[in-house]
């Protein structure tokens, strides 16, 4: 009723991307491949409940008070000290570090400060479905980048970049690709700076599974290469440690990242003051690492089963990638295959599979045939019956 109030902005004709991926059935039998969701089991409950209790006894009264916009000063030094250890980023401190309500706030706020309506920005094709429906509010024009095994088609980026620099903006998840499971090579990343050096754009580089690497060798970030403060390095704390403090984190240029806080100032005023103090506590109290090495050997079982019992059930020539860590794997069935009609039709018996139809990740929603699933979040003996269903879903499906 109140539609023509509405924000031009605001597309009432096609649902926000996050809204009915899945579908809400809840049958008793559901296997779920769908989210992105890490294994409860391996919460450290106990100790983030210690951390959450010394967090606000240090603090009594002054804990649940209004605080400074940037968080603690500790966690900070701790980032900045892991950004050069682990990511390969010269030159970081304390004062580089923005901490964000998790990863997707920092997409949000880059959306807002770079992207007017009609502003042109590429995508990795396919990409995060939140990042897209994050970029959807400030409606650019989007220019889609194929993906390959070893990460963006950088050939094809060139070749765009020459026809369109006027493109401003590029966002890639370079290691275990939301949602391919693809990570970009060295050289390419490499390669991405010069272009954006060269053409003039930013780089969002989004990395919040790149701690979970279960077989191969670390590679340097892209914003180890930055030469011009052009890449903005984002993380999280979701898939490492829990979602639900909803506390990311970036490195970005001085200028990039005095805009940031002005927007997000104004979006929420602070980072909030107990997640991200019982996170700090719990960082000085335990060992991260550890536990991350714990995740891993975990995860590593689980992606090792599900690529074994895909390799076993899928029908042959299907298209399938092999991560070496992250949460999921990508699928490419038939041309002719409607992977989102499949999944409401939910047609065979007994065989309640849930996973998220290529569409979503899209910018135009229009390649059907796909599919991503997510290993983290079942057992293992969930990922070898689920692989099962998955071939009886696919072998239901009426090919037009
Ligand atoms: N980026 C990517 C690539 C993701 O997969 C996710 C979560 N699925 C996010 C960002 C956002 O995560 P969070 O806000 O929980 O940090």
């Amino acid at each position: 009723m109140l539609e023509n109030l509405f924000a031009s902005r605001i597309d009432i004709k096609t649902k926000s991307r996050l809204v009915g991926l899945f579908p809400d059935n809840n049958f008793a039998d559901n296997i779920s491949f769908g989210g992105g969701c890490p294994d409860e089991q391996l919460f450290p409950a106990k100790e983030l409940t210690a951390a959450y209790q010394d967090a606000v006894c240090r603090q009594m009264n002054h804990a649940f008070q209004y605080h400074d916009i940037k968080g603690p000063e500790r966690l900070r030094e701790y980032l900045a000290a892991r950004a050069q250890a682990k990511m390969g980023i010269s030159k970081v401190t304390a004062d580089d570090v923005m901490l964000t309500a998790g990863g997707q706030q920092g997409i949000e706020l880059v959306a807002k400060l770079f992207i007017g309506k009609g502003d042109a920005m590429a995508v990795e094709a396919p990409s995060y479905v939140g990042a897209l429906a994050a970029f959807d509010a400030y409606e650019p024009t989007y220019y889609q980048i194929g993906m390959e095994n070893d990460g963006v088609n950088i050939d094809q980026f060139e070749s765009i970049l020459k026809k369109h620099p006027e493109i401003k903006l590029f966002y890639t998840v370079p290691d275990f690709h939301n949602p391919t499971g693809v990570t970009m090579s060295l050289k390419k990343r490499e390669r991405l700076v010069e272009l954006a050096n060269k053409y003039d754009f930013v780089i969002l580089e989004d990395t919040p599974y790149r701690d979970l690497r279960y077989h191969g060798q670390d590679l340097p970030s892209i914003k180890s290469f930055d030469t011009e403060g052009r890449v903005i390095f984002l993380s999280s704390f979701s898939k490492i440690l829990t979602p639900a403090f909803r506390l990311g984190w970036l490195v970005a240029s001085p200028e990039i990242k005095e805009q940031l806080t002005n927007l997000k100032l104004a979006e929420d005023l602070e980072v909030p003051y107990i997640p991200s103090a019982t996170v700090d506590s719990y960082i000085a109290n335990n060992d991260l690492d550890q536990h991350i090495e714990d995740l891993k050997d975990l995860y590593r079982a689980k992606l090792d089963t599900m690529y074994r019992a895909l390799k076993q059930n899928l029908p042959a020539g299907t298209k399938v990638s092999h991560p070496e860590g992250g949460f999921f794997f990508w699928i490419e069935l038939d041309p002719e295959i409607d992977t989102t009609s499949l999944l409401w039709k939910q047609s065979v018996p007994d065989q309640h599979l849930i996973y998220v139809p290529s569409e979503s990740f899209y910018p135009n929603r229009d390649i059907k045939n796909g599919m991503r699933v997510n290993f983290t979040g079942s057992t293992i003996k969930q990922i070898n019956d689920g692989c099962r269903r998955l071939r009886a879903v696919i072998d239901s499906a009426e090919i037009s």
